[in-house]
C-alpha cells in the first residue's frame, strides 16, 4: 500500500472557506501524506477521539520509528505525524493497519467524527455517544458513496451538553432528555427530530443526500455550507430520503445552548489534561497510555481524557500528578488552554515567524487575556479554532498584526512590533 505526497499546503481541518473550489481536496490522511518542510506530514483519522491503549502506544511507536517522535493533536481530536521520510508510505500504513487504526483505507481521510469526550464519564449529557460512534464509524467505512465526502466533512456527536455541537459540522447529532437527537445540517437554523435510535443512520444518509447535491451542482463543493442558497434545499431533500426509508422525522428548532471542553483537572470520574499547543513528546504520550486504564479520549480542544471509573479518589489524584510532572496541563486556572497556534516556522515555509516560540514565551501575557488567543504564522490561520478570540498574525515585515473582539462590535486590529509588549497591544484591541 503507498502513499501519495501532496506538495500543496495543508489544508486546515477547521476552515470552511465559503466558496466552491476548482481544485481537488487535498486534506492529507495516511495514504496521502502532505510534503511540509519538516518532512512528510500524515493526519491519522481517530473517529470521537478513541484510542486503546493499545493503539496510543502503536502510535508512539510509529512516531519514533518513522517521524520526529512527537504526536500532534489536530482541532478535530486526529493526530498528525511530522517529520516522514517521503518513501515510507507503505511501511506506515502497514503499522497503522495493524493497529487498527485503518480499518477501510478507501474511507481513511473520511473518518472525520468529533464526540462528546466526558460522555458518560461525568454524569452531565443526557445519553451516552459511544453506541452513536461505534454505529456512525461502521456505517460510514460500510458506505460506498461516502467515499466520496471531502477530508473536511464533519459529523459531531454531542451527548446533550453542546460541547461539540458548537464546532460547526457539516451534520450534528445531539442528544435530547427524551432519548430523540436533533440532526443539524451546517450552520442551518432548523433541525430535524428523530428517534436516538435512528441517529446514526440518519447522520450517514444526510451525507449522502449532500453528496448529491453536490454533484448535482457540478461545482466542487466539500462541506455543507459552501452550498450557499442551495443549502437550504438540503434538509427538505433529507426528510424526503428519511420518509422514503421509513424514518420518522420532525422539523424542530435547534437548541443553541452551547459549552466549551472539560478543563484540566478531576471531572467526575475522568482525568482531563491539555497539551500546550496539541504538542505531546514520546514520553508524555506513553505516561498517558500507562496511566490510562483503558483508553485515552482525544479533545478537539488538544486535550486528553483518560477515563478511570475504577479509579479511587486518590488514585485519580496520583494518576494527574504523574501526568503534570511531563508537562502536561492539569491546573484548571492554566493560561495554555486559551493559547492556540499554527506549526509556524520552521515547519511550514509560508510561516513569518515561530509562532510556537512566540505564544510560549509570551504566555504570562495570554494569561490576562479575556479572549482566547491564536497564533498563525500567516494569514491562512490554518487550524484556527471557532468563536472569540484575538488573532495573533505574524506579517512579513517580521512583527505580528492582532485582530480581534468578543462579537459585540467589528474586529479591531494593532500592530506589534515586539512580543514582549503583547500585554499593552491585547489591552488595546479588547478593552
Ligand atoms: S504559516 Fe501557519 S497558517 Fe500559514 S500556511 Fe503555514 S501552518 Fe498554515
Amino acid at each position: 500500500m503507498l502513499a501519495a505526497v501532496s506538495t500543496a499546503p495543508p489544508p486546515s481541518s477547521s476552515q470552511a472557506t465559503p466558496a466552491p473550489r476548482d481544485r481537488g481536496d487535498a486534506c492529507p490522511g495516511t495514504l496521502r501524506l502532505h510534503a511540509a518542510d519538516d518532512g512528510a506530514l500524515a493526519r491519522v483519522r481517530v473517529p470521537g477521539g478513541v484510542l486503546t491503549t493499545g493503539q496510543a502506544h502503536a502510535l508512539a511507536d510509529v512516531a519514533r520509528r518513522l517521524g520526529d517522535g512527537e504526536l500532534h493533536l489536530t482541532s478535530r481530536g486526529n493526530v498528525q505525524l511530522r517529520g516522514l521520510p517521503d518513501a515510507c508510505g507503505g511501511e506506515l500504513a502497514g503499522l497503522l493497519d495493524a493497529a487498527g487504526l485503518l480499518p477501510s483505507p478507501e474511507h481513511e481521510r473520511v473518518r472525520n467524527v468529533v464526540a462528546s469526550p466526558l460522555s458518560g464519564l461525568d454524569g452531565r449529557g443526557t445519553r451516552e455517544v459511544r453506541p452513536w460512534l461505534t454505529a456512525l464509524d461502521a456505517a460510514l467505512c460500510a458506505s460506498a458513496a461516502s467515499r466520496g465526502l471531502s477530508g473536511r466533512f464533519l459529523f459531531a456527536l454531542d451527548d446533550g451538553r453542546g460541547d461539540v455541537a458548537s464546532l460547526g459540522a457539516d451534520v450534528t447529532v445531539r442528544a435530547t432528555a427524551d432519548d430523540g437527537a436533533l440532526i443539524s445540517l451546517g450552520s442551518a437554523r432548523e433541525s430535524l427530530r428523530v428517534a436516538g435510535d435512528d441517529a446514526p443512520r440518519v447522520a450517514l444518509l444526510a451525507a449522502e443526500v449532500f453528496l448529491e447535491f453536490a454533484r448535482h451542482g457540478g461545482e466542487r463543493v466539500w462541506r455543507i455550507d459552501e452550498l450557499g442558497s442551495r443549502a437550504a434545499e438540503l434538509a427538505p431533500a433529507v426528510r424526503r430520503r428519511l420518509t422514503e426509508s421509513g424514518i420518522g422525522c420532525v422539523r424542530a428548532r435547534q437548541d443553541t445552548t452551547v459549552t466549551g471542553g472539560p478543563p484540566p483537572g478531576v471531572i467526575g470520574s475522568a482525568l482531563c489534561v491539555h497539551a500546550p499547543l496539541g504538542r505531546l513528546t514520546a514520553s508524555q504520550w506513553r505516561e498517558l497510555a500507562e496511566v490510562a486504564p483503558g483508553e485515552l479520549r482525544l479533545t478537539p480542544w488538544r486535550g486528553i481524557v483518560v477515563p478511570a471509573p475504577d479509579m479511587t479518589a486518590s488514585e485519580r489524584d496520583a494518576a494527574l500528578s504523574r501526568l503534570a510532572a511531563t508537562g502536561l496541563v492539569t491546573d484548571p486556572s492554566s493560561p495554555w488552554p486559551g493559547v492556540g497556534a499554527c506549526i509556524g516556522r520552521p515547519g511550514c515555509g509560508k510561516s513569518h515567524a515561530d509562532v510556537r516560540a512566540d505564544a510560549a514565551r509570551t504566555l504570562a501575557a495570554a494569561s490576562g487575556s479575556r479572549l482566547p488567543l491564536y497564533w498563525s504564522g500567516c494569514e491562512r490561520r490554518c487550524g484556527h479554532p471557532r468563536g472569540d478570540r484575538v488573532d495573533v498574525i505574524a506579517t512579513a515585515e517580521g512583527g505580528y498584526r492582532l485582530t480581534g473582539g468578543d462579537g459585540d462590535g467589528p474586529p479591531r486590529t494593532t500592530d506589534l512590533d515586539d512580543v514582549s509588549r503583547l500585554a499593552t497591544a491585547l489591552a488595546a484591541i479588547t478593552s
